[in-house]
């Protein structure tokens, strides 16, 4: 059997000749490239106050900098996500309180979070995982009769609506990843979104050294580089253009699972929230069988990915733990196993796996 990585960009010639442009142009900086992705992810998200970053984790990061948060302020995170949400708060000087999340769509838990929030809360970081977007509405309520900021983790959402909202613009900020195993992508990169236009120019000199546009060297506000290639941007713009098909490619390989998988053991397929579109991010599946799973199709040359660690038991992160355990994200742990998804599998592929995946579980 051919392997078959996890992950898998969808590129074809079209990326190869944007980037030769870049090269031929001479010119490998934040430029015309860097405008047109923007242009085009504006088009996509229907805001057009966007900036780029060189990754999501320095794009929440830097987010997190510019909500201005007293010093120690908590910020409440879903322990089910990957380490950068909750690492972003840790650089940033705040204190990440992890709250556990709902078992069949993965998100944020609010009734938990009720529970742990206090008068040190300031913010709150719904995560958008798998390629759906949390109940904002929800989060929303919560968040205005606490008082939070709302920083959206929507790396793996990109081209999702929540009630025909996209992810990112329900909060104060959101950030959007474009990381080699993301809906699209640009190998790093990552861009920030928010409504707010004070936000926006605070990030926009943020990222720049302090001041709006390169070349002068009065530096009006503190600031780093956190600025992209032109490179990256080339590839970007190559990939919008392809969300359409990634779309519909990632939702019929999820519905070819389903149907391979229909009633097989104890197998639950990962469920959007109600009202959330979704682009399939991982056939994410629940089964006790995940281990054998794993080596069965690491055997047969199929990458898999287990579910993330919980963050509340991280080395580094063990000490905010708050609350007693958190089963749902633990269980999550335990049981789940992602398969490949991606745009160059065929039927025949996910019918080969689907048969190792049942042979585990007879
Ligand atoms: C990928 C990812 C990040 C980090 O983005 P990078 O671009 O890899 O730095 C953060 N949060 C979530 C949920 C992610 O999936």
């Amino acid at each position: 059997m051919k392997a078959i990585n996890q992950v898998g960009p969808f590129f074809d010639e079209k990326e190869e000749v944007n980037l030769g442009t870049t090269i031929s142009r001479r010119w490998l900086t934040e430029g015309l490239w860097t405008k047109k992705f923007i242009q085009g992810c504006v088009r996509v998200i229907g805001e057009e106050k966007i900036l780029p970053a060189p990754n999501g984790s320095l794009g929440l990061y830097l987010s997190l900098l510019a909500l201005e948060l007293p010093k120690d302020s908590e910020v409440i995170v879903p322990s089910f996500t990957f380490y950068a949400s909750a690492m972003s708060v840790v650089f940033a000087g705040l204190k990440p309180v992890f709250v556990d999340v709902d078992a069949e769509t993965f998100n944020i838990d609010l009734i938990h979070a009720e529970k742990i929030v206090s008068s040190e809360t300031k913010a709150i970081m719904p995560v958008h995982v798998y390629g759906q977007s949390v109940n904002m509405e929800d989060v929303g309520k919560f968040a205005r009769k606490h008082k939070l900021k709302v920083i959206e983790d929507a790396a793996q959402s990109f081209g999702v609506k929540f009630n025909g909202i996209h992810t990112g613009l329900y909060g104060d900020i959101g950030v959007f990843s474009f990381f080699a195993d993301k809906t699209i992508t640009m190998g790093e990169g990552a861009i920030i979104v928010t409504k707010n236009k004070k936000l926006y120019e605070k990030i926009r000199l943020l990222r720049n050294q302090g001041r709006p546009n390169s070349g002068t060297f009065i530096h009006e506000s503190i600031g780093l580089n956190f600025r992209i290639t032109d490179m990256q941007a080339a590839v970007g713009f190559s990939q919008l253009k392809k969300l359409a098909k990634i779309r519909r490619s990632r939702n019929s390989n999820l519905k070819l699972y389903k149907k391979f998988l229909k009633n097989e053991g104890d197998i639950k397929f990962h469920s959007p929230s109600i009202g959330s579109e979704y682009i399939p991010f991982r056939a994410a599946i629940t089964t006790k069988y995940k281990e054998a799973i794993m080596v069965e199709l690491q055997k047969n040359k199929v990458a898999t990915r287990s579910f993330f660690y919980p963050m509340h038991l991280q080395p580094k992160l063990i000490k905010y733990k708050r609350s007693e355990n958190m089963e749902v994200s633990e269980n999550l742990y335990n049981k789940g196993v992602c398969l490949p998804i991606h745009t160059d599998l065929t039927e025949t592929d996910i019918e080969t796996i689907c048969e190792i995946v049942k042979k585990c579980i007879k």
